[in-house]
């Protein structure tokens, strides 16, 4: 690459992600905080009140990992429910909601599924946990209301394949369907420079090597843009440390 490291094909690219996040599956969520100082919290809440989700809606969240996105929102409907019920509005909160949290790791599903059994998520089926490629997923069927990938685009190989996926192929964005991508994008911020080549570096090395500074941050968003989505934007937060991508499918 054009930072000095080895190249790395494909093929060899898709398994020594899937290794790294294999290995460190059970303590990505400990090494989650520590590296981002608790900050992931901040903005995976961020994205989830952009998603604004409601009562009924079927979501697909890609690059789920151990959940995190998936019980941000069934969290928030808990609490729309808490709302609506203490006012008497109890009308369309029987919708039975879909939350599906697809990886391509079983290994960061099952730590998944054991964090949401812990706190009582998705007892009422409301998860639903698919192992697949964010490239090529194989759902049928259903049409999306939402659709979410955080901190997993940069670990893909043709982002372009995730992006026409999530518009045109198995799984259908319905119309007015969102499409919302929370990704490190400009390290502008020196402190977190260090703690993104950090995390990109020592922790988990070989990601590090294989994604560092290729997430291609702004102009993503005229990637989205080509993949079909309307009124795409993007929000910067921390500086462009992260950004958060949105489009719309009408
Ligand atoms: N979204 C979670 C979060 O924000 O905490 C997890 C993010 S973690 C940094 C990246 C995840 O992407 C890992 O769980 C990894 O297994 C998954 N992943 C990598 N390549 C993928 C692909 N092609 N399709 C689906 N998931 C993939």
């Amino acid at each position: 690459t054009s930072f000095g490291f080895k190249e790395v094909h494909e093929e060899e690219k898709s398994r020594l992600v899937g290794n790294v996040f294999s290995s460190v599956a059970s303590s990505y969520d400990l090494m989650n905080d520590i590296m981002s100082v608790g900050l992931h919290r901040l903005w995976k809440d961020r994205l989830v009140s952009k998603l604004n989700p409601f009562p009924g809606m079927k979501h697909l969240d890609v690059a789920g990992g151990t959940g995190d996105v998936a019980f941000w929102i069934l969290e928030t409907l808990n609490s729309v429910k808490r709302r609506a019920t203490q006012n008497f509005l109890e009308d369309n909160l029987h919708e039975e909601t879909q939350i599906f949290v697809c990886d391509i790791n079983p290994n960061m599903l099952n730590v998944g599924k054991m964090r949401a059994m812990e706190r009582s998520l998705g007892e009422d089926k409301s998860l639903i946990w698919v192992e697949g490629d964010a490239e090529a997923l194989k759902f049928k069927d259903n049409s999306l209301d939402g659709y979410t990938i955080a901190f997993g685009i940069r670990n893909v190989t043709h982002i372009e394949r995730v992006l026409a996926e999530a518009y045109t192929l198995a799984w259908v964005l319905k119309r007015g369907g969102r499409f919302l991508c929370l990704e490190l994008s400009h390290v502008e911020v020196l402190v977190f420079k260090e703690l993104y080549d950090y995390y990109s570096f020592s922790v988990i090395p070989a990601v590090g090597e294989l994604n560092i500074r290729r997430f291609p941050s702004q102009t993503f968003a005229s990637m989205i843009a080509a993949a079909g989505f309307q009124k795409v934007e993007y929000e910067n937060l921390v500086g462009g440390v992260v950004a958060i991508h949105s489009g719309l499918k009408f």
